[in-house]
């Protein structure tokens, strides 16, 4: 110590004063570690808090991160089973749970994870009761439910990371098929983050260029360029990536800090995230679905109304109640 007195005056006495720019990732497994490096990659926090409940591992993935802070733009990276260390978080993002095994659907992960969220969302709500909760924990739309009711945050603070994805990956398969960036393939996945999403055909364009005006029957039975396998294809990717790899975990990753980005620079950007869609496209029952939504850093501000054909409202509302059926035999 006598050396650092010797280095160092200080000016300010009290240092009490917190991080501003703090961001808590809760589960240190597969996707809560590709979530934590693309966020630290992207210089999206001042601060990084890592929570789970095996110690060793995430003592040992919060020690391989700081090892690499002379490389990063984050000051600091915590981590302790005790919520305490997630204190004054702005965003709390939610990775814990179990993962879907080969051939597993999302749905069926449901009442292990909603355990799991009884011990958890109360802790976060504790330290952090003015954060913005992000759900990334399967059945994704389901949870973000169940975080939302138990969490008694208002719905502009609870934002699942739903089809964020699911469009990512649309984007790239048209991107594929194209020859082109997906960034310029623009294309809407809505509704539940898994079996039954909706690929909005009539706003797929490419610089405004409608495709369903040059082929009118893109994505339905008889398309010569059966586009309708892109679809099936963003449906099947994650079992395809988990029978091949064991899980999903770096696109996910991206999707959530790019989430994480537009909430914490404030960016107003549209995503197609969960939230509440009751009174939306005739959905009656308090159910979470990707729509496009605008994230600043209050939370969820805004959801852009998108001009449904009947068909794809009907898939909608075919989501929601898939969801509610499940949602209704929960016990919270
Ligand atoms: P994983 O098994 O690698 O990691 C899960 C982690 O959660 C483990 O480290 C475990 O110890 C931790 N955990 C369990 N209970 C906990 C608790 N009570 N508190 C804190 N931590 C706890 O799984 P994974 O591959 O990282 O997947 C995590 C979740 O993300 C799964 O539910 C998976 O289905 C989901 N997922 C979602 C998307 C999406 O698009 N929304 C994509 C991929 C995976």
């Amino acid at each position: 110590m006598a050396t650092k007195e010797k280095l160092i005056s200080h000016v300010l006495k009290d240092k009490s004063v917190g991080s501003r720019n703090k961001v808590t990732v809760v589960g240190v497994g597969m996707v809560g570690m590709a979530t934590a490096m693309s966020i630290l990659l992207k210089d999206l926090c001042d601060e990084l808090a890592l929570v789970d409940v095996m110690e060793d591992k995430l003592k040992g993935e919060v020690m391989d991160l700081q090892h690499g802070s002379f490389f990063l733009k984050t000051h600091k990276i915590v981590g302790d089973k005790d919520y305490s260390v997630t204190a004054n978080s702005r965003v709390v993002v939610v990775t814990a749970g179990a993962r879907q095994q080969e051939g597993e659907s999302r749905l069926n992960l449901v009442q292990r994870n909603v355990n799991i969220f009884k011990f958890i969302i109360p802790n976060i709500v504790k330290h952090s009761p003015n954060c913005i909760l992000m759900i990334v924990s399967n059945p994704v739309d389901i949870l973000t439910y169940v975080a939302w009711k138990l969490s008694g945050f208002p719905r502009h603070r609870i934002i699942g990371s739903g089809t964020n994805l699911d469009t990512a990956r649309f984007r790239h398969l048209m991107g594929e098929r194209l020859h082109l960036h997906p960034s310029s393939c623009h294309g809407w996945i809505i509704g539940e983050h898994g079996d039954s999403s909706v690929a909005v055909w009539s706003g797929v364009n490419v610089a405004g260029v409608s495709l369903q005006a040059i082929n009118p029957s893109i994505g339905v039975d008889g398309d010569g360029d059966d586009w309708k396998a892109v679809h099936k294809q963003v449906v099947d990717g994650a079992y395809e990536v988990i029978k091949l790899k064991g899980y999903t975990s770096w696109a996910i990753g991206m999707s959530v800090a790019d989430l994480v980005a537009s909430i914490t620079k404030n960016m107003h950007k549209v995503h197609p995230v969960s939230t509440l869609v009751q009174g939306m496209y005739g959905v009656k029952e308090e159910v979470f679905l990707s729509v496009p939504s605008v994230l600043g850093n209050t939370g969820l501000t805004d959801v852009i109304n998108m001009e449904l054909k009947p068909e794809e409202k009907k898939q909608l509302e075919k989501s929601a109640e898939t969801l509610w059926a499940v949602q209704k035999e929960l016990v919270l």
